[in-house]
């Protein structure tokens, strides 16, 4: 029987430290600044934007909430963008993604000051991330390496097996492993017998988006086994890309979704929006 890594409880530690640290830069004439732009009525996206507003005010972080219509030129984005890089009061600038299509998610990430891009998708800071030399991490890969940090199981050395390869999730993911040192396998879509290259993974981070692809028979005994995804089964209930049922006897440890990696990405975007303001008050 694997153990639970309880998402919510790792965050709600890290939320409460946060607070702290919000108080101590407000000591010191700081107030973190979020400002959230959602452009169009995207259901999903509305509930990502609510939720990180909520997680704000929890911690004490001031927020901005730029809602836009659907039919918004990039050019109107592009001049909000301009506007709150412009701002003092706002540290960290989140654009809701996707856009919709007639705005380029490149044009408005590169956009973005670099050194208010909480989401870390701006090609300065993604470079940085390769250097290993960098202000934020991209939120769910942080969440990621938080909850393996709890369990206390070391990471250098071991065989870690990445599936998926997108520039939020899978990439990121494998070079955080790579910089605790483990040995990293990255897998994807035109992987040759992904079942055996799993099998070889003391710690397992699945990103497809897919609903319980990852099934016992691709885990190793005892085996480290993160669950990214979040996904709909065909009853239409929220599950992850890992067959929870199936896999939890044979794993050491493993993340349920709801409850694992989910709740860690807001706590980590809190997180850089707490360092983005630090940064820009001159405390290091
Ligand atoms: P994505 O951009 O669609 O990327 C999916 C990746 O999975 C691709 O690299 C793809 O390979 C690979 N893949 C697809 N089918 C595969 C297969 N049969 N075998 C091996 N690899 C396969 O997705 P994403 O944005 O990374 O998100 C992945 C999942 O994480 C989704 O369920 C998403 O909802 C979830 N997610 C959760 C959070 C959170 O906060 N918990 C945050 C972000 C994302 P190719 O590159 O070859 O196509």
């Amino acid at each position: 029987m694997a153990a639970i890594i309880d998402g919510k409880a790792v965050s709600a530690k890290l939320r409460q430290e946060m607070k702290g640290e919000v108080a101590a830069l407000q000591a010191k004439g700081i107030a973190p600044g979020l400002a959230v732009v959602l452009v169009g009525e995207d259901p999903a996206s509305q509930v990502y934007v609510r939720n990180k507003i909520r997680a704000c005010e929890e911690l004490g972080i001031r927020s901005q909430d730029h809602r836009l219509p659907a039919d918004t030129t990039q050019e109107r984005l592009l001049e909000l963008i301009g506007e709150l890089n412009n701002d003092p009061a706002v540290h960290g600038i989140l654009v809701q993604l996707p856009l919709p299509k007639q705005i380029s998610d490149q044009a408005v990430i590169a956009a973005i000051d670099p050194k208010k891009d909480v989401d870390a998708f701006h090609p300065q800071n993604v470079g940085k991330i390769v250097q290993g030399n960098y202000d934020f991490l991209p939120c769910t890969p942080a969440g990621v390496m938080a909850l393996l940090r709890s369990t206390g199981v070391p990471v250098a050395g071991k065989e870690c097996v990445v599936i998926g390869r997108s520039n939020i999730v899978g990439k990121p993911m494998a070079l955080l492993m790579l910089h605790e040192h483990a040995t990293v396998t990255i897998c994807h879509s035109r992987t040759r017998d992904l079942a055996e290259v799993c099998r070889r993974a003391d710690i397992l981070i699945v990103a497809i988006g897919k609903a319980r692809f990852v099934t016992a028979g691709m885990v190793k005994e005892g085996a480290v086994v993160i669950d990214v995804g979040m996904d709909r089964d065909e009853n239409g209930k929220l599950c992850g890309d890992v067959d929870f049922a199936g896999v939890e006897p044979k794993a050491g440890y493993i993340t349920p979704v709801p409850g694992g990696v989910g709740p860690m990405t807001i706590t980590m975007l809190m997180q850089n929006t707490i360092t983005a303001a630090r940064l820009a008050g001159g405390a290091v």
